[in-house]
Order: structure tokens, then sequence, then C-alpha cells
């Protein structure tokens, strides 16, 4: 790209269009927006950007972003310590918290398994999601994932990770609960925002809904 607008505004374009949705026209017009109104949008924008860069941090406990660590709804004695919801990222536990769903705790993993980008367990919060669900509070482990390739098969490999934990921890003694389940929730469409994470539960064991998925694959 030719660089016409001198290099602080060219910078300022080229970061703007490393942003999910827009493109380098998008951020062009978006450059040229914040400063014709310095006052009203780009000075308020660097304080809110400086402010998140400097207070924002990643919850330990369960991945999701917020000020305070452990975050907000991790530290809220009202919530349902029993049941923790994977979502895929921060921005599908968002969507919950949108739409009232869901009144336990969640496990942000980072991202969906995925041969084809090369992102294994080991990229993913995976095994503080299989320590957390030892916890013997824990009664019951949500998989909101995408219907997607990805979304099933990251699914399918949680339910065999909860389950191989579950059952070594029957052999370990006394101190895990029984009857602890894995329920796998199916979003059927995979989009950011999409509050509809909980709508479909199929199956009841993760066992039972891997089978389930591949007979509704
Ligand atoms: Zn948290």
């Amino acid at each position: 790209m030719a660089a016409s607008a001198g290099p602080e505004i060219e910078r300022l374009i080229g970061l703007l269009a490393k942003l999910p949705g827009l493109g380098p026209r998008s951020a062009r017009r978006a450059a040229l927006a914040l400063l014709k109104r310095r006052e009203q949008l780009l000075n308020p924008l660097a304080d809110a950007l400086a402010e998140a860069s400097q207070r924002v941090k990643t919850c330990q406990v369960c991945g999701s972003l917020d000020t305070q660590d452990p975050c907000a709804i991790c530290a809220d004695a009202q919530r349902d310590a029993s049941l923790i919801c994977v979502v895929e990222e921060v921005g599908a536990l968002w969507a919950m918290e949108r739409a009232s769903a869901f009144r336990g705790r969640y496990h942000v993993l980072g991202g969906l398994l995925s041969a084809l980008d090369g992102v294994g367990p080991e990229a993913l919060r995976v095994g503080p999601l299989v320590s957390r669900a030892a916890d013997e509070g824990v009664r019951e482990v949500i998989l909101a994932l995408p219907a997607t390739v990805d979304g099933q098969t990251t699914a399918h490999y949680l339910a065999d990770r909860l389950e191989g934990a579950r059952r070594l921890g029957d052999h370990a003694g006394p101190r895990r609960p029984r009857g602890r389940r894995t329920r796998l929730a199916r979003r059927r469409h995979h989009r950011p925002g999409h509050a509809g994470a909980a709508a479909c539960l199929i199956g009841r064991s993760g066992r039972d809904s891997a089978k389930a998925l591949k007979n509704a694959a």
C-alpha cells in the first residue's frame, strides 16, 4: 500500500485494519472519522485503550477478561460453583451473560482444536479445565461449543478427557463425587454474539453425547 497520508496516519490505518471486520478501506474510513472527531472520538478512544491495556487482565481461574483476578463471575458467591460452562472464547461468555441464561461459572478454552490450523490441546486451556472439573464441588460440565467440525472435535476430545479423569478419580478414592455429568451443548450457528450456546442440549453423559453427535453428523 503506498503511503499517502503521512507515516503516523498510515500506522493508525494499518493497526485499525488488523481489527476483525475492518479491511484496509474501512480502516481508512475509521481513521478519518477518528481524526475529524478528535474531542468526541479520538481522545476518549485513546484513553479507553490505554485504560484497558493497563487494567484488563485474564482471570487465572476461568480465562475470562476483567479488571479483577479472579474475575467478577468467579468471585461471585451467588453463582453456582458446581456448574462449569465451557466456551470457545470470551465473546461466547459475554453473549451468554447478556442473555442471562446461565448462573454457573465458565471456562474459556481460548480456541478450538484444529488439525488444519495445527491447534493441539496444549494450545488451549484444557489442563486447567480438567483440574477444575476434578474439584469435588463440580457436579456438571457443559460443553457449549459451536456445531462446526472443529467445535465437535473439541467437544468429543474434552468429553473423553473429562470422562477419563473422572474414571481415574473414581479409582483413586472416595473424594470424587459420583454421578457428575458432562453435557454437550451444541450451537446451531457459530456467530460471535449469538446467545444460543446452551439452547440445544443432547445427551446426558459425555459418551452418550459423543454418540448422539456422531449420529447427528
Ligand atoms: Zn473467572
